[in-house]
């Protein structure tokens, strides 16, 4: 026992050295602003992006629309959904996620995470082949891990391997799945997913999943993602997204067929042996969807905070590769991506490191991510022109 608590303990020097050990931030939250360590500074690593979990008002206009009475204001749901734990609020989710993805059907989930880890193992089997993106995101990762597939990652973004495998291999396979994820969480760029929908359709027995996490509600005419701005909502078998970020709740959702969707229900552990989240999550949730599409001025002022962002960033000698409201400033060396956060969190702007193995070894960096609460002014004050050096 002692000989192993040592180990841990060696093991998490070896993390410090790195400047790669992590702990639990204490930190206060005020609408865009948070406290740490008793230093107000404007949240930059927000997933908040169009502002909604700190809007104050709209918290007010949903709590005028419960009352103790109703089904839905219970803070849980005491089982799983397959036993006591259904709610209809959930059921009506879901309705209107297929209505408004104009899809046949949808099921939620508890998080990402758990759609992530639960979907793919699901419906993969010992004759599926998955190709993922390099840079697909750890629960995806996950979920591959814990299916019975092979899986072969193609690199960030490049089509053509990504063609070329897909010639090799889809007769040597039952069924191959192509996973994405459509912004990437921790750089910014987009998929090509009307090029994966192209690819997907040369073959019978490929199928399509996106990861719609870091999109829903910031892109698109309504909100929908990329896969609305890209015109291709109906031909993704497994459209993913989270309530998390920009919807600004909790939990998960697919939009699929209704085959997928009876299957999954019989067959995706993390969604049957878990307690369903909360009905007044749900409640929520479903308010925030209902006024997605009302939020295109906060879509088009991200946009634009975006855009400056991105312009700063390029003209101080860091050339950006997002095309969204993630943007990463590249640094490489992990303690020195550490000195910089410092010195920005000194300046009063909470931006934070991330090091491996959240990024690829030598890809330490800074991730902004943006939200429609902040203003033109603030985001030009984070970088003073001709600002290189920590
Ligand atoms: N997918 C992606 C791309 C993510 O970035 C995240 C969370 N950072 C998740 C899934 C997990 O979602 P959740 O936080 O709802 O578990």
């Amino acid at each position: 026992m002692e000989q192993i608590i040592q180990q841990m303990l060696v093991e998490m020097d070896a993390l410090r050295q790195k400047g790669e050990y992590r702990s639990l931030p204490v930190i206060a939250h005020c609408d865009k602003r948070v406290e740490v360590k008793d230093r107000s500074m404007l949240n930059l690593s927000s997933n908040d992006y169009l502002g909604l979990a700190s809007d104050d008002n709209l918290r007010q206009e949903f709590s005028r629309t419960l009352s103790s009475q109703s089904e839905d204001f219970l803070f849980s749901s005491s089982s799983s959904r397959l036993l006591t734990g259904n709610f209809t609020v959930y059921a009506e989710v879901e309705k209107f996620l297929a209505s408004l993805f104009e899809a046949e059907s949808a099921l939620v989930f508890n998080s990402g995470y758990h759609a992530n880890i639960g979907i793919l193992p699901a419906v993969a089997n010992a004759q599926t082949l998955i190709l993922a993106d390099k840079l697909v995101h750890a629960s995806l990762i996950d979920g591959i891990r814990l299916s019975k597939a092979k899986c072969i990652r193609y690199r960030h973004l490049d089509y053509e391997q990504l063609e070329r495998l897909l010639s090799i291999h889809h007769q040597n396979y039952e069924r191959i799945i192509l996973v994405t994820e459509s912004i990437f969480s921790m750089d910014g760029d987009i998929a090509n997913l009307r090029r994966m929908v192209e690819m997907k359709r040369q073959y019978s027995n490929v199928m399509l999943y996106v990861d719609e996490a870091h999109a829903i509600g910031v892109r698109g005419k309504t909100g929908l993602g990329c896969a609305e701005e890209q015109e291709c909502i109906s031909h993704i078998d497994f459209l993913v997204g989270t309530f998390g970020k920009a919807l600004a709740s909790v939990g998960a959702y697919v939009v699929c067929s209704n085959t997928i969707r009876d299957y999954l229900v019989n067959r995706m552990r993390s969604f049957i042996f878990t307690t369903a989240l909360p009905p007044i999550n749900f409640s929520w949730t479903l308010f925030v969807l209902r006024k997605l599409k009302d939020f295109e001025d906060r879509r088009a002022h991200l946009r634009c905070l975006s855009a400056l962002l991105k312009s700063n960033l390029e003209t101080m000698g860091y050339p950006c590769v997002s095309d969204s409201h993630i943007l990463p400033m590249l640094i490489g060396d992990s303690r020195e991506t550490v000195l910089w956060a410092e010195k920005l969190q000194r300046k009063g702007f909470y931006a934070l490191p991330v090091r491996p193995p959240t990024v690829p070894e030598g890809t330490s960096r800074i991730r902004f991510s943006l939200t429609s609460a902040l203003t033109m002014d603030e985001v030009n004050a984070i970088f003073q022109p001709n600002e290189t050096q920590r």
